[in-house]
């Protein structure tokens, strides 16, 4: 056994996240069991098809018997209905953690799970736009940051414990403290998709009056906000609904910095414009050099697709 020391794992929600969780943990000779649930007969038949959990249960309550952790991989909106469900079945001494986009709300959610359970939430910095049982695989977390954020009081054993099981997973583990993190997925992640889902609507709009020209001739910068705002819209709704304050703080930041680069264009001041973007391109550097994503041309996908011609 690792040193995470788990010998059964549950998984709660058997989508991208929760089956990429138990796709990495197969790759380790020496794992835990993984038993999964999902709510739907669908995405659990799915599940037994493709073979990425050792057991699949039908209730939830049968799938967290005997777990020594349990991870909820349900939209952040849907934590405090299956933790109320699970919550007396759950074995001594058992971790609960999760993995949702927001973590103030989750750990409201799961206020009131038994004294006996240790709550460790946790979020990996890792995904895609696709979901469900058939998107989910092995590489999600490898080198990706998984951000353990320890509720104040809460076991420190019970912490390490799932950052070495997050490492097991091919992730770097990495303590936050909550409200921190909130901001911090405000910037990298929450409001850059409510920007991408704003500009492709107005591309919807705006490609009722040239008809399919929009598509037809979208070039890598608005192919790249369509990945984005391809994101399951049940997940993103409650990452709104319940990151409020931190995402509203950004795009308030935001819309002022749009109003001043706005001006910069109908003044014509091309300084302003390019210091802007010389300070703005220094950042994707960063994140190449962090080990975050590919130097290639395109991320790496090659040349776009041609336009018909
Ligand atoms: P997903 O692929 O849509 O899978 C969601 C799973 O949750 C499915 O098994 C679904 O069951 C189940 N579920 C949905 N609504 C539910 C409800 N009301 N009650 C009980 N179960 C429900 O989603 P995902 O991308 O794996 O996201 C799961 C969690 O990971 C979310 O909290 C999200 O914030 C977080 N997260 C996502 C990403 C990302 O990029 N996608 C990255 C990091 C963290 P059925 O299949 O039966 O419908």
């Amino acid at each position: 056994m690792t040193d995470h020391g788990f010998q059964r794992v549950a998984l709660i929600g058997l989508g991208l996240i929760g089956g990429s969780i138990a796709w990495a943990a197969r790759r380790n000779a020496d794992r835990p069991t993984i038993v999964g649930f999902a709510r739907s007969e669908a995405t659990r038949d799915a599940t037994r098809r493709l073979g990425f959990c050792d057991e699949v249960a039908d209730t939830a309550v049968d799938a967290v018997k005997d777990a020594d952790l349990v991870i909820l991989c349900v939209p952040v909106g849907a934590m405090a209905a299956v933790a109320a469900e699970i919550g007396p079945h759950l074995k001594d001494g058992c971790i609960v953690s999760d993995v949702g986009s927001v973590k103030g709300a989750v750990v409201e959610a799961l206020a009131d799970l038994p004294d006996h359970v240790h709550l460790v939430p946790a979020h990996p910095m890792a995904g895609t736009e696709h979901s469900g049982p058939e998107s989910g695989f092995a590489e999600l977390y490898d080198n990706r940051y998984t951000l353990i954020t320890p509720v104040p009081g809460g076991d420190q054993n019970a912490v390490d414990r799932l950052a070495a099981f997050w490492r097991s997973l091919g992730a770097i583990a990495e303590e936050m403290e909550l409200e921190r993190h909130d901001l911090v997925c405000a910037v990298v992640s929450h409001a850059p998709h409510l920007i991408a889902y704003t500009m492709i609507g107005v591309a919807d709009d705006l490609s009722r009056v040239t008809e399919s020209e929009v598509i037809k001739y979208s070039a890598a910068g608005f192919r790249d906000f369509t990945r984005i705002a391809a994101s399951d819209p049940t997940m993103w709704r409650d990452v709104f609904l319940t990151n409020k304050a931190a995402t509203l703080d950004i795009l308030g930041r935001f819309t002022e910095e749009l109003f001043a680069l706005q001006r910069a264009v109908r003044l014509g001041d091309g300084d302003h414009l390019f210091d802007y973007f010389t300070r703005t391109r220094a950042i994707r550097k960063g994140i190449i050099d962090a080990g975050q994503d590919t130097s290639a041309p395109n991320f790496g996908r090659g040349p776009a697709p041609k336009a018909d011609s």
